[in-house]
């Protein structure tokens, strides 16, 4: 449990923090809160020489609007999204998501921008801003360039940024009006989702049905085209392959999908 050795340096600055990405390269990783990068480093699944602070980056920690959008720094910690009241009012899933990530400690010290640059299906905001079709924004040594959620998650902890650019924000539309709901089947209250459904109006995203964070299509057309939400929940695992794992089996999980996005659907209709 103790980590290869590494260097350490803290980033005031995104410009400082890329600056020292470009200079270092692969060698180089970032340290937002720690949460998953730090336990991997000590199990040496990963064994960065030079680990890059961005924690100390304020200029990167807010919620605001921007015409149609609502827009989250990356640094955002998940206990500060909870509770924030421009987030509830236009983006009511993300704040109640970042509300049941983990536990206090880990709602304390991990950011939304490190979970979605992590890229764990298992993960609760990734599916989140999948299901409202938002927008990542990354700054490099190019500039800045905004990708897709759709298309940001290539694979398990896999994502389509480069080594040496760093994801700055978050954007979704405001959701005002738009019926949201979530739901998570874990083992005990603080664990990682064994499925979870994230919907937000007509969309539909499911929580480790797969390598990503994936859009349950087959219920999203259901309901377009007027099925009911019993209907189109039981269309949720449809296409999904899920391997077997030590607490569910690939028919229990894909059990699971059904039922969770039925009761996401029916949360969702009461709601926004
Ligand atoms: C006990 C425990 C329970 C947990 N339970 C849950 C849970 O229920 N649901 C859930 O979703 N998650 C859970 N997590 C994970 C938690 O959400 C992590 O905080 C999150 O996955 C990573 O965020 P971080 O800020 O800690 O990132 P870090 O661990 O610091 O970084 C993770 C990775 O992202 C990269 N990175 C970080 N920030 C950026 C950036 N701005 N730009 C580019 N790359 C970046 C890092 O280089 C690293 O590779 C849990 C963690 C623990 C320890």
């Amino acid at each position: 449990m103790i980590p290869a050795p590494f260097s350490y340096r803290r980033a005031a600055s995104v410009d400082e923090a890329l600056a020292v990405l470009t200079e270092h390269g692969d060698d180089a990783k970032l340290l937002a809160g720690g949460h998953s990068l730090l336990p991997l480093m000590k199990l040496r699944l990963a064994a960065p020489e030079l680990l890059v602070d961005i924690s100390p980056i304020d200029e990167l920690r807010y919620v605001r609007t921007d015409g149609d959008d609502v827009v989250i720094g990356a640094m955002s910690r998940y206990h500060d999204l909870q509770g924030d009241s421009v987030l509830r009012e236009h983006a009511p899933l993300l704040a109640h998501v970042s509300g049941v990530v983990g536990d206090q400690q880990v709602r304390h010290r991990g950011t939304i921008g490190g979970s979605i640059a992590h890229a764990d299906a298992a993960a609760d905001l990734p599916a989140a801003v999948l299901a409202c079709d938002g927008v990542l924004v990354a700054r490099g040594p190019k500039g800045e360039r905004r990708i897709p959620a759709a298309e940001f998650f290539v694979g398990p902890f896999t994502t389509s940024l480069e080594p040496d650019e760093l994801l700055t924000e978050i954007r979704v539309r405001k959701q005002d009006g738009t019926g949201w709901g979530f739901e998570k089947f874990t083992r005990r209250a603080i664990d990682w989702a064994i499925v979870g459904v994230a919907v937000a109006g007509g969309s539909v995203a499911l929580i480790n049905m797969a390598g990503t964070p994936i859009r349950a299509t087959a219920t999203e057309e259901a309901l377009a085209g007027g099925a009911s939400n019993a209907e189109a929940a039981r269309l949720a695992a449809e296409g999904t392959n899920p391997p077997d794992e030590a607490h569910a089996s690939s028919r229990y999980r894909q059990h699971l999908a059904k039922v969770l996005a039925e009761r996401a659907l029916v949360q969702a209709a009461t709601r926004g």
